[in-house]
């Protein structure tokens, strides 16, 4: 049976050593790491993902900068809130909410970030750096970042690796590809038209699953073994449950679970880790510019 990676549990470490830095940042410096989070309009979903977020600086000592936008507000207007939060020295990170509504260019309001608050780590320059050799960006995507570091506190080596990453998105699939080759693993990525992925993700030491189809990996899949990280969080009906439905991975747990060397469960899993790594990225720039300072 595999050991089952428990990414809340990890997560909290995580969360205990950014509040002891916290803390010694302010007592030594007299300054905390600021995390602005800027939402535009009232989708609920955001909503609730920008609440976590709030929360969880709150939680560890990290001052929040919230700027709530209304639905209707122009592109420029937007753009001007970024440069203003550029502009701030108490501001370390900067996190435009997406999607932005549909009359806002997100590629173009992302590009305003500056680079050394970008602590989503999406700006074209970091996603540049971190496939290129010998290069370092200055963050690292949030959810790519939980998966190497999942990998790394559950004693799972990645030098010299295969590995296969199923999904190729710009916040997913693409930079943890992306991480893993810096890491001297021998990446394959697995995307909707590639055929028989079942083959090539037999091959692999670690498997990397973010494509958002429920259970789509079986057991029967899963070289024995294998490191297996499960990204996809979907919904599937489950009547049940009070809410009517479950979350569940694009792996199929129990199946998997039973082949591979390491898993992580959805939920448990990389989910609580997406957020602290968010926390993490803003403690970094914080030093960074301190240290500038
Ligand atoms: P996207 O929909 O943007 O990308 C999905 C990727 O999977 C695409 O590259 C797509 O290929 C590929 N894909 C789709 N179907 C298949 C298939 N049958 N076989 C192989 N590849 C396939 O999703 P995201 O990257 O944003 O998210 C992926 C999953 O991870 C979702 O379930 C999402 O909810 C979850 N997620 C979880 C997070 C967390 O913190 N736990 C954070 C972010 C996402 P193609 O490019 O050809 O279309």
């Amino acid at each position: 049976m595999a050991t089952v990676i428990d990414g809340k549990a990890v997560a909290q470490t995580i969360r205990s050593e950014i509040t002891d830095e916290v803390r010694l940042l302010s007592e030594k410096y007299g300054k905390v790491p600021g995390l602005a989070v800027v939402i535009v309009g009232n989708r609920q979903d955001s909503e609730s993902y920008v609440r976590t977020k709030r929360k969880a600086c709150a939680d560890l000592g990290i001052k929040n900068f919230d700027i709530d936008l209304p639905e209707q507000i122009s592109e420029a207007e937007v753009i001007k809130h970024v440069h203003q939060l550029n502009a701030d020295p108490n501001v370390h990170g900067i996190l435009v909410q997406l999607p932005l509504p549909k009359h806002i260019n997100e590629e173009k309001v992302l590009t305003e970030i500056s680079l050394e608050k970008d602590v989503d780590g999406f700006h074209p320059l970091n996603i540049g750096k971190l496939a290129m050799k010998g290069r370092d960006p200055l963050f690292v995507p949030c959810t790519p970042k939980a998966c190497l570091e999942l990998l790394s506190r559950s004693g799972v080596s990645i030098k010299g690796k295969r590995a296969v990453v199923v999904g190729r998105s710009n916040i997913v699939g693409l930079p943890v590809s992306l991480l893993l080759l810096k890491a001297d693993a021998t990446v394959t990525i697995a995307h909707s038209h590639t055929s028989q992925p079942e083959d090539i993700i037999r091959e692999a030491d670690i498997v990397i699953a973010a494509a958002g189809q429920a259970k789509m990996i079986k057991g029967s899949w899963i070289k024995p073994g294998a490191a297996v990280i499960d990204v996809g969080t979907n919904s599937v009906d489950d009547p049940t449950r009070k809410a009517g439905y479950r979350l569940v991975g694009d792996v199929d747990f129990e199946e998997a679970s039973k082949v591979a060397g390491w898993i992580t469960p959805v939920p448990g899993g990389v989910g609580p880790m997406t957020v602290t790594m968010l926390l993490k990225n803003t403690l970094e720039s914080a030093k960074r510019s301190i240290e500038q300072n």
